[in-house]
């Protein structure tokens, strides 16, 4: 190409257009492929602000920093109120959780539960059971646990010198009807005391 520069009436200028030709016919499908998935990216970028990604909107804004209080665990379901953590963004609680009661009331922010589709699978919840320490009480509440098909993450257990068990669950729990039906099925099991959701 270069040795018909000057020479077979091709000129410099048209040369130089027959290459960038060739350069755009490349260039062009991957323009479009790139093009699809900038479009792409924008359309799930645009849907993910909208979420929060833990299933709360706070009220009337945008784009503010949401996480779940790890004091409470709230669920879907549970009353929430939002309270807005010095440099943190917003932090949700449970309605009657202590940790928030004395808080000065201008940094509560109303708070709500996003439809099903944008809540989480699971949510973390502590329960404390307390129960008569007989053979084989644990195993039925882990029974239980399972047969409900609810993960479980951690379980601790003590007993004192009266017998008097403590059994720390946590489990992931989908929303309070869950929570409640797992709760339920844990306080007919015999020499079961108390079943309760610990907050810390
Ligand atoms: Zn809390």
């Amino acid at each position: 190409m270069y040795a018909a520069v000057g020479y077979q009436g091709i000129t410099a200028q048209q040369a130089t257009n027959r290459l960038t030709e060739k350069l755009i016919e490349k260039e062009k499908p991957v323009d479009l492929e790139n093009s699809l998935i900038e479009a792409q990216q924008e359309v799930e970028t645009k849907t993910k602000k909208k979420s929060t990604g833990i299933g709360v909107n706070v009220k009337g804004v945008d784009n503010l920093m949401v996480r779940l209080s790890k004091c409470c665990n709230p669920v879907p379901g549970d009353e929430i109120i939002g309270f807005i953590t010095k440099g943190r963004g917003v932090s949700v609680h449970r309605d009657d959780c202590p940790n928030i009661k004395n808080e000065d009331e201008a940094r509560l922010i109303d708070v709500e539960w996003e439809g099903v589709n944008r809540q989480r699978k699971n949510y973390s919840v502590d329960l404390e059971i307390s129960g008569f320490d007989r053979n084989g009480l644990l195993n039925e509440i882990l029974q239980v646990v399972n047969e409900t098909n609810t993960d479980i993450v951690a379980v601790t257990g003590k007993s004192d010198k009266n017998k008097m068990a403590v059994i720390n669950l946590t489990i992931l729990i989908q929303n309070v009807d869950h929570l409640r039906r797992i709760v339920d099925r844990i306080k007919h099991i015999s020499d079961v005391f108390t079943v309760q959701r610990t907050i810390q």
